[in-house]
């Protein structure tokens, strides 16, 4: 039986701004995205560094018709580079038909998450037992990474430049590490410190083994045992691990979360649930109108700094390589290239509904969310994109039907944070911030709607094809 609309229904419909749920507008996709998700969790499982998703990206990308960049070479439309920095970051591009006169479309996203670096020099025993000193990497919750089990990553780069990678503690057979805890029934003192020094930088120790080298003397038998071991399976030297990068993660694979499997749990979700759907956006391209560039970078969990960080100059060397190639100024390109800085977002958590603005939040299921600036206090340290290349933004995800939200990094003065929006920036280049938003960011297991994670593939691909 259908109703009449009152004229308040239809002044609404006309006026007001619509808070669009995935299921009520694009339910007919839920299958989609499911399987999308598939794809993505797969990628999940099988790189969780930064070198881990360089190789995964870069033999995902051979074979699908991408070859490595040449400087010396002239490119064409339609044809497939990948540009590969120091095996930690990584350039896809697909030449558009205005080649680089009219500037690249570029989706920039970072593969480098939350962990615990090993130190530089990290053995050691105590109470015969042996460890791990570690560095924490990025923005992380110290207390959250105790009594979980950790898996271990990374390469030995030995004297005469080979390199020995690591990945330790995710097949199903293989030993893992972990941080102990005090017992509840002894940790009467160390309750009454505050959550941000729960666990301390350096009680951040890993137990690795127990077991003595067996002799009848010396000392420190524990430790040399795991020297022994190592020097096995990996051929090194306790002086390796000085130009050594090790890297502690979860050893969690990949889960489907809630009885309606609606969500997915996982770490490192920031930012590998954009940089994958960044990537299948530039996979689904023919030969696009303007160039496309897939930027996926390293180091924004610590600022960007350092030479595979969007802060030092390899995309801009990249893309005017490409311009001058067509007889075009680099800095010209940039001036006209526009894009999308692929990070996540806080969603609304109504577990802890205080730290956001309700009105200005991102929630789940609600698509991709389009963060027009981050920062912290008086929007400080950010790139504050323009009303402009928001509306040109706007109006490309609603022309490709895309589900999508506006939305704040939580209440003013609440804290804050940043992408790298304001490095692509710097070099006078429009970007706006979009991506998935997640809960428990930055904890060792985090969460994420299949229907957002869609909708930013939905989004990139848009964007690219725009
Ligand atoms: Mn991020
Ligand atoms: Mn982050």
């Amino acid at each position: 039986m259908s109703e009449e609309k009152s004229k308040a229904e239809l002044l609404k419909e006309e006026l007001c701004l619509k808070k669009e749920h995935f299921d009520e507008v694009y339910g007919d996709e839920t299958g989609k995205a499911d399987e999308f998700c598939k794809g993505y969790m797969n990628f999940l499982n099988a790189a969780k560094t930064e070198r881990e998703c360089n190789a995964y990206i870069i033999e995902k990308a051979k074979a699908n018709g991408f070859e490595e960049f040449d400087p010396a070479k002239k490119y064409c439309q339609g044809d497939k580079i990948y540009y590969n920095n120091r095996s930690k970051a990584v350039i896809l591009a697909v030449i558009g038909k205005k080649g680089m006169s009219e500037g690249a479309k570029i989706v920039a996203s970072h593969i480098d998450s939350p962990r615990l670096d090993l130190k530089p020099t990290p053995l050691y025993e105590d109470s015969e037992m042996a460890y791990f000193k570690t560095h924490y990497y990025g923005g992380l919750r110290k207390y959250q990474w105790s009594a979980i089990p950790l898996s271990l990553h990374g390469v030995f780069i030995k004297k005469d430049g080979s390199v020995v990678n690591v990945n330790l503690g995710e097949k199903e057979d293989e030993p893992q590490f972990v941080i102990t805890d005090l017992l509840p029934h002894l940790a009467k003192e160390q309750s009454k410190r505050t959550l941000a020094e729960g666990i301390k930088g350096e009680e951040l120790n890993i137990l690795i083994g127990s077991r003595p080298f067996k002799d009848d003397s010396g000392s420190e038998l524990v430790k040399l045992n795991i020297l022994k071991l190592l020097n096995e399976k990996y051929g090194i030297t306790e002086a390796d691990f000085v130009s050594a990068e090790l890297e502690l993660v979860p050893a969690f694979k990949a889960r489907d979360i809630g009885f309606d499997r609606s969500l997915i749990g996982a770490y490192g979700h920031d930012d590998r649930v954009c940089a994958y759907p960044g990537i299948e956006g530039l996979f689904s391209l023919d030969v696009p109108e303007h160039t496309a560039i897939m930027v996926l970078a390293d180091k924004e969990e610590i600022g960007s700094d350092g030479n595979t960080g969007l802060n030092s100059a390899f995309l801009k060397y990249f893309i005017a390589d490409l311009a001058e190639s067509e007889g075009i100024k680099g800095r010209h390109a940039l001036s006209k290239s526009q894009c999308l800085s692929a990070d996540v977002n806080a969603g609304f958590d109504p577990n802890y509904p205080s730290v956001h603005d309700k009105l200005n939040a991102a929630f789940l299921n609600h698509g991709v969310v389009v963060t027009k600036y981050t920062g912290a206090r008086g929007k400080s340290g950010t790139s504050d994109a323009s009303a402009e290349f928001v509306g040109k933004v706007r109006a490309i995800l609603d022309e490709a039907k895309v589900c999508w939200q506006i939305g704040e990094l939580g209440k003013v003065d609440e804290g804050g944070g940043g992408t790298v929006a304001m490095f692509l920036a710097n070099l006078n280049i429009d970007v706006v911030d979009l991506g998935v938003p997640v809960l428990s960011m930055h904890a060792p297991f985090e969460v994420v709607a299949k229907a957002d994670v869609y909708s930013t593939f939905k989004a990139c691909e848009a964007f690219f094809k725009s």
